[in-house]
């Protein structure tokens, strides 16, 4: 079960996971990650499913406003991810949440974040991303601080899937003229 929007858990501060090779842990990662994949969507964090968890997935793949955004074979988890540094360039576009059904808005993200976290071994890694993958980590990042892309959204800014939809169509409409 995804909690919605309303549910305290997804406005509290999540804490950092202190043992991860426990097994509790390690199972709460697979069903994260079984979860993401069931859903089709291109990130979660451990809150949206009742753990208030410092640990997020991200799953890239290319869409239509993001032609090129990196394919990646299989989610990448974080844990206890810390980011080191922030581009000043932003870059706005849309995004919807499995925690919000039937919003999207235009939400301005860093168009580049360094970020150091942990993998389920352990290990630490320091990463770079950009675009469209920098714009998911930042959405993740945010549910372990307690907030939605709805907060930063302007309220004009604030639609409905059907409106969405409408938008991206008339975009890709080729001109007759
Ligand atoms: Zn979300």
């Amino acid at each position: 079960m995804i909690y919605q929007i309303g549910s305290p858990i997804l406005r509290a501060i999540a804490e950092p996971v202190t043992h991860i090779p426990a097994s509790e842990v390690q199972q709460f990662i697979d069903l994260m990650e079984q979860e993401l994949v069931d859903s089709g969507g291109v990130g979660i964090a451990a809150p949206q499913l009742g753990q208030s968890w410092r640990m997020l997935f991200i799953f890239s793949r290319p869409n239509r406003r993001y032609p090129l955004a990196p394919v990646m074979s299989a989610p990448l988890l974080l844990i206890n991810p810390q980011i080191v540094a922030v581009s000043g360039e932003t870059q706005t576009d849309w995004e919807g949440c499995l925690s919000v059904p039937d919003r999207r808005g235009l939400v301005p993200r860093h168009q580049r974040v360094t970020v150091r976290y942990y993998d389920r071994q352990g290990a630490e890694h320091l990463t770079e991303f950009t675009d469209f993958v920098s714009r998911i980590f930042q959405h993740e990042y945010d549910h372990l601080e307690g907030k939605l892309f709805v907060d930063h959204v302007a309220p004009a800014d604030l639609i409905s899937e059907v409106a969405y939809r409408a938008i991206m169509e008339h975009q890709c409409t080729p001109s007759l003229s």
